[in-house]
């Protein structure tokens, strides 16, 4: 049943993080009745975060989920669908898309992908038998597992500086562990970071085994990058936060992409086919923000509207 056509729609947007659910509300608003495919990991990182503190508009910042749950109401009142499945291909060609899913297939005039990025992982052998065991990709999911443990989180970005932070709430001790000697993070993370004391930086290593007893994570062995020298350490938990990888996999011979996967995108957020637009990180190597994802997700969502219209006045 998986190629019956279930549906048919002006326009289809993957994806109900805060870039989806945002060209959800514009839309919607705009008389649309988009359907919002959202993927299994409904809501995208914003579900990840805890406090937002720099979303315009919330002063004393607001809680990743809140935030979403808010912009996906906003999105249901003005006629929003939403669907829980996952967009395994899109096929066709311009005036009817057909987006592929195993609950059947969807077609639609204008597709929006807002499918987001997931985490980059080191790719060692350990995170088959040990992730969600003691390494783990969430600080805010697994963080309370750590109370009174010792903890390493890998990566110098922002993400790194505020899992690193929000673990020390519960571990005994927490070691960001960089492959550099200095932070790409922002200067007021950063700075929280050093004034921590419940933070030790291990600068110039990489992760390159996780050892375990079978059950849990115990050892991490690091690579010094400047001499080659092999350390091993006792840790409990190995965070990563390395950043992510654009989920485009599954458009990767529709749509044009950049060298790191990233979906191209003109200034209307059109990708290389007429009709498919993309919004959020999914197009986005440089920004990665709450607020530019929702920025993208109007544009595009408007620009759907204005190629809908355009094609209407056409045929008519
Ligand atoms: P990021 O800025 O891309 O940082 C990734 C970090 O992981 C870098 O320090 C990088 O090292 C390191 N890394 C990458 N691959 C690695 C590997 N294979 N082994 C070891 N280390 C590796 O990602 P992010 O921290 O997730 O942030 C993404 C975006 O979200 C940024 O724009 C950030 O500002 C934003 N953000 C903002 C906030 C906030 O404002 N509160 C919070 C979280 C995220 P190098 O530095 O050597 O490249």
């Amino acid at each position: 049943m998986a190629d019956e056509i279930k549906g048919r729609h002006k326009l289809i947007i993957l994806g109900d993080g805060v870039a989806g659910l945002t060209a959800g509300v514009y839309a919607a608003r705009a008389d649309l009745a988009p359907l919002i495919i959202t993927g299994y990991e409904s809501g995208g990182q914003l579900m990840l975060t805890t406090l937002v503190e720099n979303f315009p508009g919330f002063p004393d910042g607001v809680m990743g989920p809140e935030l979403i749950e808010r912009i996906r109401k906003q999105a249901e009142k003005f006629g929003a669908s939403f669907l829980m499945t996952a967009a395994e291909k899109i096929t066709g060609q311009e005036g009817s898309w057909r987006v592929h899913t195993p609950e059947g297939v969807y077609e639609a005039e204008a597709v929006i992908i807002a499918t987001g990025a997931s985490a980059r992982m080191l790719g060692l052998e350990a995170e088959k038998e040990y992730m969600g065991r003691g390494i783990s990709v969430c600080a805010t999911c697994d963080g309370a597992f750590t109370r009174g443990k010792k903890v390493i989180v890998v990566g110098g970005g922002d993400s790194a500086m505020e899992d690193a932070l929000f673990l020390t709430k519960f571990a005994e001790k927490v070691t960001i562990v960089h492959r550099r000697d200095q932070f790409r993070a922002s200067k007021i993370m950063q700075k929280r970071v050093f004034d921590n004391p419940k933070i030790d930086i291990i600068w110039n290593h990489v992760v390159t085994d996780i050892k375990g007893d079978g059950t849990k994570v115990t050892h991490a062995v690091l690579r010094n990058t400047q001499t080659g020298e092999e350390q091993t350490v006792e840790t409990d938990f190995v965070f990563y936060a390395i950043g992510h990888v654009p989920n485009t996999g599954f458009v990767k011979d529709l749509v044009k992409l950049d060298e790191q996967g990233y979906i191209i995108t003109d200034k209307y957020q059109m990708t290389s086919q007429k009709g498919i637009f993309a919004a959020g990180d999914v197009q986005d190597p440089l920004w990665r923000q709450a607020v530019t994802a929702a920025g993208t997700g109007a544009a595009a969502a408007i620009s759907a509207e204005r190629y809908l219209a355009e094609r209407e006045h056409t045929n008519a």
